[in-house]
């Protein structure tokens, strides 16, 4: 079903909350069933050369100990986990100051030789579509780059300068490069309207996303937004189903930050049309230094003891991990992929 503006500007103000979450659940279970992939997400180093407004590892938050993995603890880090059942690793950082697109080329490569049933996700901020090229010869299969609110002057004064249409030209560079493509949006950023959240949605819509990120900002006191309040975790809950109903085939996961700001947000995600849990696979020595906002949940918390609690929390409201690959039926349409 085609959808203008309009249509999910109607959604988003006539509908109630429980109307749009039932409606969105049941979507979600028609194409996924009841089953949750699951990532294993490592942030691999929390260098960043950016000063973004929102952002705990800005460059000049010189409260955080700055980590970078090596490639072979890396490669170690993904056997381990391989071996409890993960198919798909999400491989995170800030922008580049010391890495090389080389290293990361050559990393990806080796884990692809070493495995040949899983998919590699980057979520490394901007590249240049040649640089794509290189990642996507090297093996990488999936992005993930938030365009983090679909407004330039907002965009722009959060990011320095930065304009987001070079941000949604990647986006784009990454769906003609036939990567399984991911963005998404923070909700409660400064300056941020309803008519902006409309805005997001449509970004999210036009770009037909392979994989949709949203979540709660979280003000970071070690951020010059620290003295913000959070927005009400109801508008993100009623955002991600409205994704789910206007792009039913995509990955929607249930985001770190959402599980942050309320004990069970990701469950009430999943129970709005998410069906994807990235847990976190970073050794705990590095963990605490990935500090993106206060209180990041399950930062001791052994790869098992994630494995236990979300068994038990999906149980409780109907649910079951999938260690599937799980590529996006989005994109399996896009390719003519059978599945
Ligand atoms: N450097 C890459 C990039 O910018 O795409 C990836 C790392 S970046 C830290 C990952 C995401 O964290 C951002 O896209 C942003 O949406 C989210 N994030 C950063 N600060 C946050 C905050 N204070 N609250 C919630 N999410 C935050």
């Amino acid at each position: 079903m085609a959808y203008s503006i309009n249509d999910i500007r109607d959604l988003y103000f006539n509908c109630d909350l429980s109307y749009l979450s039932n409606s969105a659940n049941k979507i979600c279970e028609k194409n996924y069933g009841n089953k949750i992939f699951l990532r294993g997400l490592l942030e691999f180093s929390n260098e960043c050369k950016m000063n973004c407004l929102y952002c705990g590892i800005r460059n000049d938050n010189k409260k955080l100990k700055r980590y970078k993995i090596g490639n072979e603890e890396i490669i170690s880090i993904i056997d381990k986990i391989y071996k409890k059942g993960f198919k798909t690793f999400v491989l995170q950082c800030g922008e580049f100051l010391t890495i090389k697109l080389k290293e990361i080329c050559d990393l990806v490569y080796k884990i692809k030789n070493r495995y040949n049933d899983i998919a590699i996700t980057l979520s490394c901020g901007y590249f240049s579509k040649k640089e794509l090229k290189l990642l996507k010869n090297s093996g990488v299969d999936r992005y993930l780059l938030r365009f983090e609110i679909a407004d330039e002057k907002i965009y722009s004064y959060l990011k320095n300068g930065l304009k987001l249409k070079d941000r949604i030209e990647m986006l784009y560079n990454l769906k003609e490069l036939e990567f399984e493509t991911g963005s998404g949006f923070m909700v409660g950023l400064p300056g941020e309207t309803d008519e902006i959240l409309m805005k997001n949605l449509e970004l999210c819509y036009n770009l037909n996303l392979d994989m949709i990120g949203i979540g709660p900002f979280i003000p970071n006191p070690d951020t010059p937004l620290g003295h913000l309040k959070p927005k009400p975790f109801e508008t993100t809950i009623k955002l991600t189903a409205l994704l789910r109903i206007i792009l039913p085939y995509s990955n929607i996961p249930a985001t770190t930050a959402s599980g942050t700001i309320i004990p069970d947000g990701r469950e009430q995600l999943l129970k709005s049309g998410a069906n994807v849990l990235m847990p976190n696979i970073t050794p705990e020595k590095y963990k605490a230094n990935y500090l993106l906002y206060p209180n990041k949940i399950c930062l001791t918390d052994t790869i098992d003891d994630c494995l236990k609690c979300l068994n038990l929390r999906l149980n409780q409201i109907g649910k079951t991990i999938t260690f599937d690959i799980g590529t996006s039926l989005n994109y399996k349409k896009e390719k003519y992929i059978c599945h």
